[in-house]
């Protein structure tokens, strides 16, 4: 089965195909399929399972059929546990997604808290680290996320080892009730279980 015969539009196709990605992998084909059924996803996937593109297909895909545009702001937060992992996934969401009109920022520190907010009340797909994230939460009340659509954590249980376990939860208490939630860790740990019941509802399982 090819990425051609999953329900994707054509400028993500021609992303894909451009990026010399053609065949799914089962993590792939199993998460975009639930997700664009509009499902919480808790899956469980290694580094190197293809993971970035099984939240990252969804995040395109439901933002397109929204006909989500520029003007409408944040859609999409990704929360990533380390600045290189929130480059890598920008660097696929920049390949893959060239042929959407998304407005797509990294806000992961290192940069002039100002810089970053500007930059943030335009983007319409954010990928951030959690404690960088908060930090705006707490200190920009203008930063809007209620029409946001879909939440990804990625590598969950990284950022729970990493000590970030109330940052996110601060984080999840911040966004909006009605949005759709896609949660990936290599591990399936009580705190991993604990995050999950506090970030999605009645999930389906994914696991490669
Ligand atoms: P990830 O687990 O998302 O970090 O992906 C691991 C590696 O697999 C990356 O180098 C991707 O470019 C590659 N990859 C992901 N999905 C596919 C696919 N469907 N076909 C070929 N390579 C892929």
């Amino acid at each position: 089965e090819k990425f051609s015969d999953l329900p994707l539009s054509k400028n993500t196709l021609k992303g894909l195909n451009e990026s010399n990605y053609r065949i799914p992998s089962d993590i792939q084909r199993e998460t975009i399929g639930l997700a664009l059924q509009g499902k919480d996803i808790l899956g469980a996937a290694q580094t190197g399972s293809g993971k970035t593109l099984a939240f990252l297909l969804p995040v395109l895909e439901t933002l397109f059929c929204l006909q989500w545009t520029r003007l409408d702001g944040l859609g999409a937060l990704i929360i990533t546990p380390t600045r290189e992992l929130a480059y890598q996934i920008f660097e696929t969401i920049r390949k893959v997604g060239r042929y959407h009109d998304f407005s797509v920022g990294l806000i992961i520190g290192g940069k002039d808290l100002k810089f970053e907010r500007k930059r943030m009340d335009q983007c319409n797909i954010i990928i951030c680290t959690p404690g960088r994230l908060l930090q705006h939460m707490d200190e920009n009340p203008l930063f809007d996320c209620c029409n946001m659509k879909v939440l990804v954590l990625d590598e969950a249980d990284r950022c729970l080892d990493m000590g970030f376990e109330e940052t996110m939860n601060a984080i999840i208490a911040n966004l909006p009730l009605k949005r759709q939630t896609l949660l990936f860790s290599a591990t399936q740990t009580k705190s991993i279980r604990d995050l999950a019941r506090l970030s999605l509802k009645d999930p389906s399982y994914v696991s490669v």
